[in-house]
């Protein structure tokens, strides 16, 4: 009793609504009884329909919970129990004699038999509010025993459509353990919860023509497990659509071979690296690839930058076998772009870069490539390549020279950026959400958990139960 004058004076006292103590073996449950509207709304925040919210005046707690659940015929509430002890409230939900209809034909028939069940609903106040029902089994000639649907919650699922639509939400926007301390849940409830939203978002799925692709890698930490990734990129949002073992060939063929001969038809461009499996998996699946795969940006300036790093490695051992430390804590300012120097290592940096050092060199022939992206056209970039490769490949950088010549292999597919201006935003993005997915998470074991993960934060997909 303490507890609950606590929780709320102001309704604890027996009400017009005939509120009454029932013993209820060693709970001491009490009906609810709400005094007014004002109440109602600030307790419960829950409900969907604000017409319900009049008329509420010495409406019975049932009554109130039957609107909050937007039950209707057969189904109704027949009691609400308050457990303070547990921090519980328990909805009883009956049901009118009526005939069911089977599941999976609609016939109508008689209960062969039931079966309790509670599911957990959103809180009422703080207090965890729990639906108990008979659920009615019905014996189809066709389809066997069969347990009726209830209209508060999918199947076999112990938590109704709300407050997964809730736990959703929650779980879209912090971790799977910030979710279940914040919604007072299990793990194995909450990943429960996330699997199947995945699972309706991707059977809710309809094919549709799919104009710009960035297929990509990712490398699941150490073990180099790897995913090979395919995202539609729109002007509003980059949605990933498909999430393959492995990054050969037959991780990609597997995606084409999902598509419809429309879709497939539909595809303008494909933003990928230079690996060799996707190309070609690309090549046999997709007409007209060879004018469509564009090896992006992103990718090319990355290998750009590899290179710098391992010139200034190998001739920052160099010095310092000779005791010169000028290269030393240099690593980053090589990689930034030449815009992005942050102003406090600008003048260390215009200093070192001014030394003839090999490391000076690779950046700034990595820069000059950089450029070659703001060509207007693929006739200018052309040239312009032309120019850059020769300079690179009379560097005598080894690094340096392996990727221009692994550029000039590909070229006619890095000039295809010029027609189909897939920019790097989308890719980037992408990658650096997946890097966040992963840190979120400590990193992932189980490659199902994260490819669930992918789909569930990244795949645009519609989550929620239907209502
Ligand atoms: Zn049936």
């Amino acid at each position: 009793m303490k507890e609950l004058l606590e929780w709320n004076p102001g309704w604890a006292r027996p009400g017009p609504g005939g509120a009454s103590w029932r013993g209820s073996g060693r709970t001491a449950s009490r009906r609810i009884s709400l005094r007014s509207a004002a109440l109602v709304r600030l307790y419960f925040p829950c409900c969907r329909n604000p017409d319900a919210w009049f008329n509420l005046q010495g409406m019975k707690d049932f009554e109130l919970y039957q609107q909050i659940l937007g039950l209707v015929e057969p189904w109704r509430v027949e009691s609400v129990a308050l457990k303070p002890q547990e921090r519980e409230i328990e909805v009883r939900v009956g049901f009118a004699d009526t005939l069911w209809g089977c599941p999976q034909c609609q016939q109508r028939m008689q209960i062969h038999d039931y079966e309790e069940r509670r599911w957990r609903h959103l809180d009422s106040c703080q207090f965890k509010t729990i639906i108990v029902s008979r659920v009615p089994n019905v014996r189809c000639p066709e389809h066997g025993s069969q347990t009726v649907a209830v209209p508060w919650a999918e199947k076999y699922t112990r938590f109704t459509r709300l407050f997964e639509r809730l736990a959703i939400d929650v779980m879209l926007e912090c971790s799977i353990t910030g979710a279940c301390s914040i919604l007072g849940m299990s793990w194995d409830e909450a990943d429960g919860i996330k699997q199947r939203a995945v699972k309706r978002g991707l059977a809710r799925k309809v094919p549709a023509v799919m104009a710009r692709l960035c297929v990509d890698e990712k490398g699941m930490g150490r073990g180099q497990n790897y995913l090979t990734i395919v995202a539609q990129v729109t002007e509003q949002q980059t949605t990933v659509e498909y999430v393959g073992e492995d990054r050969n060939q037959a991780s990609l063929d597997a995606f084409w071979e999902t598509l419809t001969t429309e879709q497939l038809a539909g595809v303008e461009a494909v933003a990928m690296d230079m690996w060799e499996p996707y190309v070609r998996s690309t090549l046999v699946h997709l007409p007209g690839a060879a004018s469509k795969i564009v090896h992006d940006p992103f990718h090319l300036v990355k290998y750009m930058n590899e290179a710098v790093n391992e010139v200034r490695k190998s001739e920052h051992r160099r010095l310092q076998a000779q005791g010169d430390d000028t290269l030393k804590s240099t690593r980053q300012l090589w990689l930034y772009g030449m815009e992005n120097v942050p102003a406090k290592h600008a003048q260390r940096f215009d200093e070192v870069k001014e030394l003839n050092l090999q490391t000076s060199r690779a950046w700034a022939i990595k820069e000059v490539f950089r450029s070659f992206w703001l060509c207007p056209g693929a006739k200018q970039a052309e040239r312009y390549f032309g120019k850059w490769y020769d300079w690179a490949i009379r560097s005598r950088l080894a690094p340096v020279k392996k990727v221009a010549r692994m550029c000039k292999a590909h070229l006619s597919n890095i000039l295809t950026f010029f027609v189909h201006r897939l920019t790097n935003g989308p890719i980037e993005g992408l990658n650096n959400k997946i890097q966040g997915l992963i840190k979120k998470a400590f990193g992932y074991r189980n490659k199902e958990r994260f490819k669930s993960d992918i789909f569930f934060h990244l795949g645009g997909l519609d989550l929620y139960p239907a209502q």
